[in-house]
């Protein structure tokens, strides 16, 4: 983590110094920006692992700029807010912040929520696959399935779950009926057949989700989950 790049998009020369210092002092890299087009810029050719971003910025605002980091993928956000600023805090949090602190701050304060962010971020990432429209969070065994603009949490029992999260782990493999009940009911003296109600019941939640032909029967062995 300490030599995560860390952009830091703030237009008073002194506290853009003083961060930068921390940060580097603290093992970090980082690229400086002093205005809202350069933090963007930056953003697209240097990928940081993280911002740091003003609220008030020349040219285009603290705001916007989240808004254009947010479009383009899950880059994590710190916003730095004055005082007086409590409705931008929420406004900011709720656009896709990750975390906010509040001028005059403790540049170290900065560093430590910006650790803090970069940790949870990689626990995040390490516990989501992603194939095709689905995505498994591992960690909160939840699965959400992405088609088209839609995003919606599917509602499994821990059967389907385990089902799902198996099946995903080798997208163009068949799997008999005996493999999938070993996988997902291995202390259950359940029949071969009871596997195909609950993976037509997977199979149902998905196509309502619009992951339609995602899960499929192959004719003489079981199932298999197609990676589109
Ligand atoms: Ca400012």
């Amino acid at each position: 983590m300490a030599d995560a790049l860390i952009l830091i998009a703030e237009d008073e020369p002194q506290i853009r110094a003083i961060l930068d210092a921390y940060f580097v002092r603290e093992g970090f890299r980082t690229v400086t920006a002093e205005d809202g087009p350069t933090a963007l810029q930056h953003h697209q050719m240097l990928a940081p692992d993280l911002v740091v971003l003003d609220v008030k910025l020349p040219k285009a605002d603290g705001f916007e700029v989240l808004g254009e980091i947010r479009r383009r993928g899950e880059t994590p956000v710190i916003m730095a807010t004055a005082l007086d600023e409590d409705l931008d805090k929420l406004a900011a949090l709720r656009m896709g912040a990750d975390d906010y602190v509040v001028k005059p701050f403790n540049p170290l304060e900065v560093v430590a929520r910006a650790r803090a962010v970069l940790r949870r971020g990689r626990r995040e990432a390490a516990s989501i696959k992603r194939r095709g429209p689905l995505e498994i969070d591992t960690a909160a065994h939840a699965v959400v399935v992405n088609a088209g603009d839609r995003r919606t949490l599917l509602d499994l029992t821990l059967t389907e779950y385990r089902l799902l999260a198996h099946m995903i782990e080798w997208p163009t493999r068949s799997w008999t009926r005996g493999e999938l009940l070993d996988a997902c009911m291995p202390d259950s003296d359940a029949l071969e057949r009871t596997v195909d109600s609950h993976v037509s019941n997977l199979r149902r939640k998905l196509e309502a989700a619009g992951a339609v032909g995602l899960l499929g029967s192959v004719r003489g062995i079981g199932w298999r989950l197609f990676a589109p």
